[in-house]
């Protein structure tokens, strides 16, 4: 059977290259960066140019680098240990409601013990007002989270202008830029952000890889302490094959970034042509143009967006409904609901992310199987 994986959205298959660049480490360059050996060195060394290597692919300085496990810590570090580090200035803080659960769950965490949050709706695009925000900062605001694109719908948020209003009030900005990292073109100074948090996974990097970027000057409180690596930011021995194989992921993503950007997006284009012209009642989510290249989401009326996505699977397609965190739960996507979408809409909801490894075969499959099963889903169970 043809096999068509159009969840890149969830996670990406780690490159071969990257496979072969971290082979290397597991057991001939093994040792811990902070024994003064030559075994120690030569795991500092890898570890060094790896961090140089992104930082400047990304705008950033080296020191500005913190290696972690992933999206979610990077999340969890940046919004806590700022909030910590400013409570002497204040205990508000601003985000927005479709924001990943790694964040919206560390601000559930902050406000039982007395931090005030705020979320900022969403408009049927998925965009923040920055009006909104505006209104929203008061003398007590430290701290502002805003991701740079949704990993339900694709949308990407005005971040330039949301940088703006944080500077002019001298409050600190962080931005969630898994979806965005290797996607589209991305520079910490251009963003105007004080600190971001990045996966490898996303980037078809390693999985329990990721790290977080704070500009120079920003305070925070570490996470995880221990023995003081990451000049005290995240302790524990360094992940050097991740790290590694991190930095070999983004290298090959941001080295093929146009070329990747053109290709993708024009398959989606062709995806989402596909479907309307070929399938009735269907209304796409997300930005029409601030979106990221791979998104692909949209509603089907008169069917269950769940059993749809289990008869792709069983056709070899792999898509996703609302987001793959939150469909483990059974409950409707926050996001869609911020959105505006209820009932039918909210139901018939799917995801296809594409990636690096689709060819146009896979979207006519995929084009041809969905209208198939569409069509039957609506004449065996009308909803
Ligand atoms: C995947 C994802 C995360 C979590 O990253 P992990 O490395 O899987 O912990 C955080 N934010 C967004 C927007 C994501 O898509």
């Amino acid at each position: 059977m043809k096999k068509v994986y159009l969840d890149y959205a969830a996670t990406s298959p780690c490159e071969l290259e990257v496979v072969e660049e971290m082979r290397d480490y597991w057991d001939r360059i093994f040792g811990n960066p902070s024994s003064m050996h030559s075994w120690g060195e030569a795991a500092q060394n890898a570890l060094q140019e790896s961090r140089a290597k992104v930082a400047w692919l990304i705008g950033a300085k080296p020191e500005e680098i913190v290696f972690t496990s992933g999206g979610t810590e990077s999340n969890n570090t940046a919004i806590k240990s700022v909030a910590w580090a400013y409570s002497y200035k204040g205990n508000h803080i601003i985000s927005s409601a479709i924001e990943h659960p790694s964040v919206l769950e560390s601000l559930k965490f902050l406000e039982k013990t007395g931090f005030k949050v705020t979320l900022l709706e969403v408009d049927r695009f998925g965009r923040i007002d920055t009006k909104e925000l505006e209104k929203s900062i008061g003398p007590h605001t430290i701290l502002i989270s805003v991701m740079h694109a949704n990993n339900e719908i694709g949308t990407i948020e005005p971040i330039e202008e949301v940088a703006a209003i944080a500077r002019k009030r001298g409050i600190v900005l962080h931005t969630d830029a898994v979806q965005t990292i290797g996607h589209i073109p991305l520079d910490v100074k251009d963003l105007g952000i004080d600190l971001l948090s990045s996966s490898a996974h996303k980037f078809y990097g390693p999985k329990g890889i990721g790290f977080f970027y704070i500009k120079k000057g920003t305070k925070m409180e570490p996470l995880i302490h221990g023995g003081g690596q990451e000049k005290g930011r995240r302790s524990s021995t360094e992940n050097i094959p991740s790290i590694v194989g991190l930095r070999k992921a983004l290298e090959i993503s941001i080295g093929s970034i146009q070329k990747e950007i053109q290709k993708i997006s024009s398959l989606r284009d062709r995806l989402k042509e596909e479907i309307r012209k070929n399938i009735p009642q269907v209304s796409f989510n997300g930005h029409p143009e601030h979106i990221l290249p791979n998104s692909l989401s949209f509603s089907v009326k008169n069917i269950d967006g769940e059993a749809l996505a289990m008869r792709l699977n069983m056709e070899g397609i792999a898509c996703s409904t609302g987001s793959a965190c939150s469909s483990e739960k059974g409950l409707p996507s926050y996001t869609l609901q911020a959105i505006g979408l209820k009932g039918e809409l909210l139901r018939g909801a799917i995801r296809f992310s594409l990636g690096r490894q689709n060819n146009s075969e896979d979207i006519e499959y995929c084009a041809k199987v969905l209208k198939k099963e569409i069509e039957e889903l609506r004449r065996i169970s009308p909803l």
